[in-house]
């Protein structure tokens, strides 16, 4: 790895033990203000007072997609895909940071879907539909698989059930192009011997967190759980892009609280680049605390401790 890199390039490198875990940058997206998507129905005053109190900006809301790939030995496994062609203004950018991180699209051998929205399935295929990568395997959870693939999948408990549906074509669309090249799995297996799959339901049925152990160190990726740090300071306030809200409450607390009682090191797609940190808790509400590292010029983020798992 060339140590002259840095960081601009749209990636960073976590060197592990047997492992090395890459943060791949697709870009972000961004969109007028928070709400409704975030926090719906809450009153807006409430909502910019929270804003206010964590230093967010008031008047926009974006959030990066950041996407995880993990070298282990002769695999390179990336987990989800970003946009690819669907928003090509700020986001479709994932091949040009796996390549600047010194992969090619052809050396991505397997591709873990965590969920099936747009922003972590798009850049599955070309415009052309064409594979983007075209020697990987893929790997979704049963749960997640047949949601989409039912014959009519249910939004009624999302805060927005008009909103989920016109993403069904493109899913089953992508879904169907990688059927020959596809494995279900079990909500709960470890796969790659390394990458320990749990259920977190709610932003999708099948929607998983997982975490990466290798020996000593292990980071945990709560993927979709928390699209902001608003979403930290006030779970409760869910968001329309889950489909089952109350249950995605749920679930955001329960890993909230494992997370700040186990001081996990945890990474997420949509949490401020590179999405890495801590969860604490000051007068019983919930911190996003972002991971610092000191050397601007290193693509390098150490890790040094086993935290805790979700
Ligand atoms: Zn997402």
């Amino acid at each position: 790895m060339d140590q002259k890199l840095k960081r601009d390039h749209g990636f960073i490198h976590i060197p592990c033990n047997e492992l090395d875990i890459f943060i791949l940058s697709d870009g972000y997206f961004g969109i007028g203000y928070h709400q409704p998507i975030l926090a719906p129905g809450i009153p807006q005053n409430l909502v910019k007072d929270e804003l206010r109190n964590l230093y967010l900006s008031e008047s926009y809301y974006e959030a990066p997609i950041n996407v995880m790939l993990i070298k282990k030995g002769d695999r390179n496994i990336l987990v989800d895909t970003g946009e690819g062609f669907h928003d090509e203004e700020n986001a479709g950018k994932l091949v040009y940071s796996l390549t600047a991180a010194g992969f090619t699209p052809e050396s991505v051998t397997d591709i873990l879907i965590t969920h099936a929205h747009r922003d972590h399935i798009g850049g599955i295929l070309s415009k052309n539909g064409d594979f983007v990568f075209p020697n990987a395997h893929y790997y979704i959870s049963s749960q997640e698989f047949e949601f989409w693939t039912s014959d009519e999948p249910d939004f009624q408990k999302s805060k927005n059930p008009e909103g989920g549906k016109p993403s069904i074509p493109l899913v089953r669309k992508v879904l169907s192009a990688i059927n020959s090249r596809l494995t279900k799995f079990e909500i709960g297996d470890q796969l790659f011997s390394c990458i320990q799959t749990k259920a977190a339901p709610g932003h999708t049925p099948g929607h998983i967190i997982y975490t990466v152990n290798d020996g000593d160190l292990s980071i945990t990726n709560v993927v979709d759980l928390f699209h902001s740090p608003l979403l930290i300071a006030k779970p409760h306030w869910g968001t329309q892009w889950d489909i089952d809200f109350a249950t995605g409450v749920e679930t955001r607390k329960k890993v909230l609280e494992n997370c700040y009682q186990n001081r996990t090191l945890i990474c997420s797609a949509h949490l401020p680049w590179p999405g890495i940190g801590y969860i604490n808790k000051v007068n019983d509400q919930f911190q996003w605390i972002p991971k610092v590292y000191n050397d601007p010029f290193s693509i390098n983020l150490k890790i040094d401790q086993k935290a805790g798992t979700v």
